[in-house]
């Protein structure tokens, strides 16, 4: 795979791991996407944060082609962990913006989407639309935080997958042909034999 990650010294014991075992969770034919793109993921801690919100937890930086993943935090001076299942959204929907961007970005891959987010958006009740219009009015974020739908993520914009894939039904169908566009392209590109062995390089 080329995704090279650093685990920052600051950073949390086990937190390697906890990246590979995101990583290793994700559907082979997502990890083929992932594999065929360039990025460093950096794993390190957050210093004296007092309004902590969960899109501080992850960053990507489409310029240096780098994500950083929070493990823990520091709130009026305490340490706080984030819980795996937090973090493991994290991590996926940072590789989903690496993903829009390192495949063409909002020329290609999420040109359109918000078409089919605003069809979802108006089976969504209220109180969800406050919460999260953040993501759900922005298509770039929508598109990450579907990518942790299809990539096997159990909470997807704060909801249970199986509530996420009710209320957002367009946008996952349509992301997920996108998605398969993508794979079946790469496919082709790097001369993936009958039995799924790959044999071109990644480099
Ligand atoms: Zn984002």
């Amino acid at each position: 795979m080329s995704i090279l990650i650093t685990k920052r010294r600051d950073a949390a014991k086990g937190s390697y791991q906890k990246v590979m075992n995101v990583i290793n969770d994700i559907p082979s034919s997502m990890q083929l996407l992932l594999s065929c793109n360039d990025v460093d993921l950096k794993i390190t801690k957050l210093f004296d944060h007092r309004n902590i919100k969960t899109n501080d937890l992850g960053m990507y930086d489409d310029n240096k082609k780098n994500i950083t993943v929070v493990t823990s935090f520091y709130k009026n001076g305490l340490c706080n962990k984030v819980d795996m299942q937090t973090f493991a959204g994290i991590v996926l929907h940072e590789l989903g913006h690496s993903i829009d961007y390192g495949y063409g970005g909002l020329y290609d891959v999420t040109k359109n989407l918000m078409e089919y987010i605003k069809k979802d958006i108006k089976k969504l009740p209220y109180r969800h639309r406050v919460n999260f219009n953040y993501y759900i009015y922005n298509e770039t974020e929508m598109w990450a935080e579907t990518f942790v739908y299809h990539a096997g993520g159990s909470m997807i914009l704060g909801l249970p997958r199986k509530y996420f894939a009710k209320y957002f039904h367009n946008t996952i169908m349509e992301t997920n042909k996108r998605l398969h566009t993508l794979i079946a392209k790469l496919k082709k590109e790097i001369n993936l034999n009958d039995d799924g062995y790959i044999e071109g390089s990644w480099s």
